[in-house]
């Protein structure tokens, strides 16, 4: 059994993992890095050889995990790809969303080796997807299989976004298990994860928040408490609040917060703006919200907070008026998106707030305001000319990922007999690295180079 990292450096980037394991070639993931562009974005997948991947498994329909699909079953169309219901629902739109953007960046960059696939080359790709649901084992055809003599996957529900998954292989009395982006504790919509508590030789795990502790005292139901408070006083100020968010999680866990907020008598029904993207996810949340496992699963986002939708061409038809909430992607505040765009009528206000509630790279234009003191100038693309920060600015802690702490407990708790760091930047995979090396003795702590074999025994 062999395990090559597929992602061109150790970091958060273009999840791909291939796993040789019975003589079969099994693909954990087909990601794109968010921040680099063109062929560099892609997993390195001339390693895997083409035409010999027996099976492709996807565990969320985050671009890290999805963005470089098409590119892979372009290679190999003859594997089938396995992921749950809701995640190929949203992975097709996440998908054609993306080569959406990769046309406008060739023509406004020009990066010529965009887009990477077209929108006949998703569709083509999609025709191999077999979803599966969670909870229930099956053999590399898609078959229900409980023998062991032939290899079996298991989806189990990761609490990270909708249709998230761990990804269960077993073999000959053998287990593997791949965290995929997972969550242990209830967010305002998703349920903490439903991973297994025993019987795992080998985990490959996320290690995304490594390099931060839990603030001591931290709960999110006080989290949420702040952020209304937070709104109200924005509100008081005679403003709105801008928040940047990925259009696939955040959004859907912001709304629902908010709808939170209305029904404790916590925030008035206030106007709310979400982006195209994010409303198409909104819809397959509520879609799937009898059939997912979810905190209020009779609640349908769309309806019941009825948010005015803006599309990325629309954003000069909006203004940051008084209390209204625009709840805008990308989270990162990414150069062309609605949430950069919208921002330049923003920063410069101060009866205007900025709300950060997730993470943002600090190398990114959201994580360039939120290093820079008020007065100072800020750079929100490369095209227009720096603007100075005077509005009002707030940031909350609704990370989708585990806690350093309970990713580490999980370890603990299954005592592997090899943990595989994976999905975290080198501070992070480092504080696992150390943690697990002292309190797991008998456990092979790996950390795979990418392009090197690792042999998982
Ligand atoms: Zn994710
Ligand atoms: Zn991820």
């Amino acid at each position: 059994m062999e395990l090559v990292n597929l992602t061109r450096r150790t970091e958060i980037g273009s999840n791909s993992y291939w796993l040789k394991i019975g003589g079969k070639n099994l693909i954990l993931d087909a990601g794109l890095h968010p921040k680099l562009e063109g062929l560099a974005a892609t997993p390195d997948f001339s390693l895997v050889p083409a035409g010999k991947v027996d099976a492709i498994f996807v565990t969320h329909a985050h671009q890290d995990h999805v963005g470089g699909l098409p590119v892979l079953t372009r290679r190999e169309p003859q594997a089938r790809v396995f992921m749950t219901e809701p995640t190929a629902r949203i992975a097709d739109v996440m998908l054609h969303n993306s080569v959406n953007v990769m046309v406008r960046q060739r023509e406004d960059d020009g990066i010529t080796e965009y887009p990477l696939f077209t929108h006949r080359g998703v569709d083509f790709c999609a025709q191999a997807w077999a979803p599966r649901p969670v909870g229930k084992r099956y053999n590399l055809l898609g078959e229900p299989s409980q023998d062991d003599s032939e290899i079996t996957f298991e989806f189990h529900d990761a609490g990270h976004i909708l249709g998230s998954a761990g990804l269960l292989i077993r073999y000959k009395g053998r287990t593997i298990f791949y965290t995929g982006d997972v969550n242990f504790e209830n967010q305002t919509i998703m349920r903490g994860a439903s991973f297994p508590e025993s019987g795992v030789d080998v985990l490959i795990m996320e290690t995304t928040r490594g390099d931060s502790p839990v603030p001591p005292g931290f709960s999110r139901a006080d989290e949420e408490d702040r952020l209304a408070r937070g709104i109200r006083r924005a509100f008081e100020r005679g403003g709105s609040v801008t928040i940047p968010v990925f259009a696939l999680g955040k959004t859907q866990e912001l709304l629902a917060m908010l709808w939170k907020m209305r029904i404790r008598g916590l925030l008035a029904h206030v106007p709310i703006y979400i982006g195209g993207l994010s409303t198409k996810i909104t819809g397959i949340y509520d879609a799937f919200a009898a059939s997912s496992i979810r905190s209020h699963p009779e609640r349908r986002l769309l309806p019941e907070m009825a948010p005015d939708v803006r599309s990325g061409h629309e954003s000069n038809t909006i203004s940051p008026r008084k209390k209204c909430i625009f709840a805008l992607s990308s989270g990162m505040m990414t150069e062309h998106t609605l949430s950069n765009i919208f921002c330049r009528k923003v920063l410069g206000d101060e009866n205007q707030s900025l709300f950060f509630v997730g993470y943002s790279d600090p190398d990114s234009p959201a994580g360039r305001i939120r290093r820079a003191e008020t007065g100072q100038q800020v750079r929100l693309d490369q095209e227009t000319s720096p603007l100075t920060l005077r509005c009002h600015i707030e940031e909350f802690q609704f990370s989708a990922h585990a806690s350093r702490e309970t990713l580490r407990n999980y370890a603990l708790l299954l005592k592997p007999s090899k943990v595989v760091l994976v999905h975290g930047d080198k501070p992070a995979i480092d504080w696992f690295q150390l943690a697990l090396f002292k309190e797991l003795r008998g456990t092979e702590v790996i950390i795979p180079e990418p392009g090197r074999p690792v042999n998982l025994g």
